[in-house]
């Protein structure tokens, strides 16, 4: 018999900004546009960074083409659920490597954005079974704790700063990483009252879906699969599971 799962903490919601990064477009529709919708629904301000464009994402579309249709649809997708801003980092797709290059483009963003809180993808090995994970979320997941805290220090990455071209400030504010769909969650947010929105926000990658090929596969079936297991552990119906990261000191 499975061992039951473990209950998951509530997410903390005191907080007014966001920075979600991830790899691809359609990595945040896979398991937290729900969450962004209900946290938009409260008037956070939500921003959206895309470190590739998902360009080698389609196997019967070129790179040059895809890029373009899938910036289009994660744009789409992201303002079903009051997403207006979307950052493309244009890193090759597929082939991101964890480094000091990676970290420095992610903390221009953070510093370019000034959030609370910084979102991204489960960077762990699996998804919790055997399934592995995929090189770029990884690499974006790593990078990212690292870049939070590069953004805080003025003197790394300082040509960002002051009178360079992009004249930016350090910003050591982000209180929280915050990694969705994680095997190791702790948190959780109730995503029952803009579950609909989530999946219509995944919907918005139609031509992504297609290209996959998943035959009689149903993004609505998929996402409540999701949610329901994480709901269960938060004692709601739906809930996006994440793992928390605090990047303060003591804890
Ligand atoms: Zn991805």
């Amino acid at each position: 018999m499975a061992e039951t799962p473990s209950p998951l903490q509530p997410l903390d919601e005191d907080w007014q900004r966001a920075l979600c990064v991830v790899a691809h477009p359609d990595d945040m529709e896979f398991g937290a546009a729900a969450a962004v919708a209900r946290w938009t629904g409260q008037g956070k301000h939500v921003v959206y960074c895309m470190v590739t464009s998902g360009e080698a994402g389609i196997d019967g579309l070129a790179p040059d083409a895809c890029r373009e249709v899938r910036e289009e649809e994660q744009v789409r997708s992201a303002e079903i659920v009051g997403v207006d801003a979307v950052d493309f980092l244009r890193q090759p797709d597929g082939v991101l490597e964890y480094g000091v290059a990676l970290r420095s483009v992610i903390a221009a963003e953070v510093r370019r954005h000034r959030p609370d809180i910084v979102i991204t993808g489960n960077f762990r090995d699996t998804w919790g079974g055997r399934n592995l994970n995929q090189a770029d979320h990884i690499a974006v997941g790593r990078a990212v704790l690292d870049a939070v805290r590069d953004a805080g220090n003025r003197w790394v990455f300082a040509d960002q700063l002051g009178d360079g071209p992009d004249g930016l400030e350090p910003w050591g504010g982000v209180r929280e990483v915050w990694a969705f769909g994680s095997p190791e969650a702790t948190h959780a947010v109730d995503t029952t009252d803009t579950f609909d929105a989530g999946v219509e926000s995944l919907k918005a990658h139609a031509a992504y879906i297609d290209g996959l090929g998943w035959e009689n596969w149903d993004p609505r079936e998929f996402l409540e699969g999701m949610s329901r297991a994480a709901g269960s552990r938060l004692g709601v119906a739906f809930a996006a599971p994440f793992e928390v990261f605090p990047m303060g000191w003591g804890e």
